[in-house]
């Protein structure tokens, strides 16, 4: 009875339908900034972090009369890159358009876009979720260019005072990635751009800052009754600037639509945007006020023929994608899947993992670290281990004296915590400090005889069938060694004696 009644609360409405008699469609369109030098038709630099505003402009990227755009040709390579990494045909012939539209931080009241003949289309990203392979349909990955920012003085949510335009990022190449309706739930929605975000790094067109906007995401959701195929009223949701506010805007606006349609309410295509401080989407426009873009190709620029050869050499050049990575070191290496995909989550951790192996060091031992204590420290302290006082060199020290039992694990974790801040020698801190592990069958011998004299209740415990009451007289031979016994030979040897 409980279980119905706390089924029942979303829909509210007297049809008796319930959130799972609905199912929710979800496309995502993803913009990309592409890392390039200069912008996308001019010279200027590409980057405008640290910048001071309007720094980074010139004629051309502040649309100055009489000026004229140049392609980026190695925008034009990263898009092709990413197009091909996602299964994209790509077409011989494609062409620039202008997508018209007034808004202050457009200086040229126009922006350089794609409309019908794009760069690529009809790919798909594949990717495992709880088990079951999901894949979405890739429409087009497209070329343009991104606008500049606007900085509103006093408080935006009642009347902002004054409103200040930088034009540092206009001209900025930007990459727009259109997915199919195929994705099914806030979960697929999430793990789609993680996957997406994923191989963008690894292939190295994108820094995937979804805080700075560098990587940015609008996701298109409608519900429809389960088992029907016409497509519901679409709403747009944009302003999610993490992982997290996307699920749970995705999350949020899934349980809104089928609350109207459940309540016996209709719902109208529009954008809403997603508000953190309140968990909420609100509306912003609706569609019978939108743009009407008046698309028309870009007179100033020849459309591009890129060649059969061209589109060869960047597919050559494609490094190995990361799903594709952890298989192999699962099928090379015999780690876990779950192991593999951890260390393959950037290209710089599976190439570090890779060279360590290469230097010698066990491949599960390696996984081991790199995946557990090395990830932490890595992510505590917020830098990789190349960048570490350690660094790769360092460790592959450090786990040939763990390989050689030289130091135990104890120590080996202790000093990997140590050198990862301060760097320096392993090998030669252990024998200059004295933490060469103990296995010295006759010196321990001495120390776990006195552990048991120390510990009558324990071992009389362990001798009546309690195996845990082992655990202290142990404890009391790493003690005496100040952590350095060979804990596997203790074991031993006690187990030899009070088996008598
Ligand atoms: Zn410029």
């Amino acid at each position: 009875m409980t279980g119905t009644l706390r089924d029942a609360p979303v829909t509210q409405g007297g049809s008796g339908e319930s959130p799972a008699d609905y199912e929710a469609v979800i496309g995502l369109e993803v913009h990309a900034q592409l890392l390039t030098r200069s912008k996308m038709f001019c010279g200027c630099p590409a980057t405008y972090v640290d910048a001071e505003p309007n720094d980074n402009t010139c004629p051309v990227c502040l649309g100055l009369p009489g000026t004229l755009p140049v392609i980026n040709r190695r925008a034009v390579e990263y898009t092709v890159r990413t197009a091909l990494a996602l299964h994209c045909e790509i077409p011989d012939f494609t062409k620039f358009d202008r997508k018209n539209y007034f808004y202050p931080d457009l200086p040229k009241g126009y922006q350089i876009s794609q409309y019908d003949l794009p760069l690529s289309r009809d790919g798909h990203l594949e990717f495992s979720l709880d088990g079951r392979r999901v894949r979405c349909g890739i429409t087009r990955v497209h070329l343009e260019e991104d606008t500049g920012t606007l900085h509103h003085a006093g408080d935006v949510l009642q009347s902002a005072t004054s409103s200040l335009v930088d034009y540092n990022r206009s001209g900025v190449p930007l990459m727009e990635i259109v997915g199919e309706p195929d994705l099914r739930s806030a979960e697929e929605a999430r793990e789609y751009l993680v996957r997406l975000r994923q191989i963008l790094m690894y292939i190295g067109v994108n820094d995937g800052n979804l805080e700075q906007g560098s990587f940015r995401c609008d996701a298109n959701v409608s519900v429809r009754p389960r088992g029907t195929e016409t497509l519901g009223v679409k709403v747009e949701i944009k302003n999610m600037n993490s992982f997290r506010a996307v699920q749970r805007a995705v999350e949020y606006e899934i349980a809104r639509q089928i609350a109207v349609l459940g309540g016996g309410g209709s719902l109208h295509q529009e954008t809403r945007g997603w508000v953190e401080a309140r968990g909420a989407t609100v509306s912003q426009r609706s569609k019978e006020q939108a743009h009407d873009y008046r698309y028309f190709p870009e007179p100033d620029l020849a459309p591009l023929v890129l060649g059969a050869e061209f589109v060869e050499e960047v597919r050559r050049a494609l490094p190995e994608l990361p799903e594709a990575r952890a298989a192999r070191l699962v099928e090379q290496h015999g780690i876990g899947e779950y192991e593999a995909a951890l260390l393959t989550a950037t290209r710089e951790e599976a190439d570090s993992y890779e060279r360590i192996v290469a230097a010698g060091v066990s491949a599960r031992l390696a996984a081991n670290w790199l995946g557990n204590e090395v990830m932490r420290l890595a992510n505590a302290e917020h830098r990789p281990l190349t960048e570490s006082g350690l660094g790769e060199d360092g460790l592959v020290a450090l786990l040939r004296l763990v390989e050689a039992g030289t130091v135990n694990t104890t120590t080996a974790k202790a000093l990997l915590e140590e050198l990862y801040l301060t760097g320096g020698d392993p090998a030669a801190i252990v024998r200059d400090r004295g933490l060469g592990q103990v296995s010295d069958t006759e010196a321990l011998g001495a120390l776990v005889d006195a552990a048991i004299t120390a510990n009558p209740k324990a071992v009389a415990d362990f001798q009546a069938g309690k195996e845990t009451a082992l655990q202290p007289v142990v404890g009391h031979v790493m003690k005496a060694t100040r952590g350095r016994a060979d804990a596997r030979l203790v074991n031993r040897l006690l187990r030899e004696r009070l088996s008598g």
